[in-house]
């Protein structure tokens, strides 16, 4: 197996004093989120996008890439985490603090991928860029015999540089490239944030339709808006497009309709525009022919745009646990609790995400918390912009 970029510069370890300093959250390099375990040993990003969850770990300010740990150590530390299973958790690498495929922080991407490929595991690793990608990465990624490996290219089609200073083209060339040379891996068109009257126009929309005829699949989402990001809006001058903050990220019904629409119309007429999707891991999953990993399969107004021949792959592997399955499964993280079963979910009340992202991605099978509830057609995102007084919470 080619070991590209190892040798080429790295980014240096943090010194005991500097590591001292960062965000707790920053130094635990492991954590659990829907879309698979992330692994985030580096930390530091130059790309200065405003509403960049580093400002949650109170790290917008650094801009320069360093590692917490070896890249063997940060490995062996996901291998042998309490929530990894070989063959199963979909893994995620530098999507919290820093970007895989900055110049200094690609050697460690790829050399972490060798040693999870060296394991010989088939889990699904998903990469998030917004960076340049270039043909010799992709030969790179093509040489991995065992992974799933997905690489998902933002692409917002942001105009001011006061709200994203990296300009949207360096995505659409990656994505061309990526999409050009794929054998192996898939790429997927990650088109994020829509944010309303900034980049919702029918010139933006023209404009992704175009770009997503250069990908395995398109996923959409809207704004993270937490408080921090309100405190670098105010500060850097940028007019707030929301007035309030919200845990899940900020996708309104109007703006969802329309990006859905007109990339599902776009398809109609030009085979060549991928399908799109609301949810990351449908985009994934759908991308390898692979049922949905996080089980949306139950919630049955999400898979109302995804292809058939998708909605028959979801549909044969998807069945409703039995009760002595979850708990077996639950109790392997500690949730000791007799939980509701629905067609839609496995209910526990007042259980971590972290655990309860265990539990879904093992069983396939959407696995929520009673005292955050979902509302039907919402698909998980927060309700602002939403008509939740007409919405079943579920
Ligand atoms: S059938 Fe539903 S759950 Fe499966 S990939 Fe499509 S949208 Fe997702």
């Amino acid at each position: 197996m080619k070991d590209v970029g190892h040798t080429k510069k790295a980014v240096s370890l943090l010194s005991a004093e500097e590591l001292k300093k960062i965000n707790d959250d920053l130094r635990n390099p492991i954590d659990y989120r829907k879309s698979g375990l992330s692994l985030n040993h580096i930390v530091g990003c130059p790309l200065d996008c405003s509403y960049c969850v580093r400002h949650i770990f109170d790290s917008y300010d650094m801009r320069t890439p360093k590692a917490i740990m070896s890249d063997d150590e940060a490995v062996a530390a996901l291998l042998s985490h309490k929530f990894f299973q070989r063959n199963i958790t979909p893994l995620q690498l530098f999507n919290r603090a820093t970007d895989p495929f900055l110049p200094n922080v690609k050697p460690h991407t790829f050399h972490v991928l060798n040693l999870l490929d060296q394991q010989r595991i088939t889990n699904h690793v998903l990469l998030i860029t917004r960076y340049h990608v270039n043909t010799e990465d992709c030969h790179f990624l093509n040489s991995l015999n065992f992974l799933r490996v997905t690489v998902l290219v933002t692409y917002s089609g942001i105009d001011d540089a006061k709200i994203e200073p990296v300009n949207s083209n360096i995505a659409v060339k990656s994505l061309m490239t990526l999409y050009q040379n794929a054998v192996k891996y898939k790429v997927i068109m990650y088109w994020r944030p829509i944010i309303p009257g900034v980049n919702d126009s029918d010139r933006h929309i023209e404009r992704a339709i175009d770009v997503a005829k250069y990908c395995h699949a398109v996923a959409t989402t809207g704004l993270f808006f937490r408080q921090q990001m309100v405190e670098h809006f105010d500060k850097e001058g940028i007019e707030k497009p929301y007035n309030e903050i919200a845990r899940r990220k900020i996708l309104p019904q109007v703006q969802e309709k329309l990006v859905l629409s007109r990339l599902i119309e776009a398809r109609l007429l030009d085979s060549q525009v991928a399908p799109i999707f609301r949810k990351t891991s449908c985009a994934v999953s759908y991308a390898h022919r692979n049922p949905d990993y996080n089980g949306h399969y139950g919630i049955r107004e999400i898979c109302d745009i995804c292809p058939e021949s998708q909605v028959a792959i979801c549909a044969n592997s998807w069945t409703i646990p039995s009760i002595s399955k979850v708990s077996a499964t639950a109790s392997k993280v500690g949730i000791n609790q007799i939980p509701t079963i629905s067609e839609r979910s496995v209910s526990f009340h007042g259980v971590p995400e972290q655990e309860r992202y265990y539990v879904q991605h093992t069983l396939e099978f959407q696995c929520h918390d009673s005292l955050k509830p979902h509302h039907a057609h919402l698909h998980g995102r927060a309700d602002i912009g939403w008509d939740v007084a007409h919405e079943v919470p579920i």
